[in-house]
């Protein structure tokens, strides 16, 4: 089973808990709060290299990349809310909510 690192929001401490992906948050070891915060350390260079993906359009005129942004950003966001989740999608790739310009 895969180790999380989680942060509880009561006593600010940082634990580690090892569940299965589906189970639910387990409580604070500290002060038994079930406040706690997951931590996902790897949503930003996840996020950022499905970026870098969709923004490899070098030589693409500047409607061509308008179109492409209109296509492909929603098909990216959906994959990164998938994967992620909504509120971390919102704080490490707050551009996919923006129209191109
Ligand atoms: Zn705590």
């Amino acid at each position: 089973m895969p180790l999380y690192d989680y942060r509880c929001t009561d006593c600010e401490k940082p634990f580690q808990v090892r569940h299965g992906f589906n189970d639910s948050t387990p409580p604070c070891p500290h002060c038994g709060s079930v406040d706690v915060q997951r931590l996902i350390k790897t949503a930003p260079s996840q996020a950022r290299g499905m970026l870098t993906n969709a923004g490899d359009s070098r030589g693409a005129s500047k409607d061509q990349l308008r179109d492409k942004w209109a296509e492909e950003t929603p098909k990216l966001r959906k994959q990164l809310v998938d994967k992620l989740g909504e509120d971390t999608v919102n704080k490490y790739a707050p551009t996919l909510n923006n129209t191109f310009e």
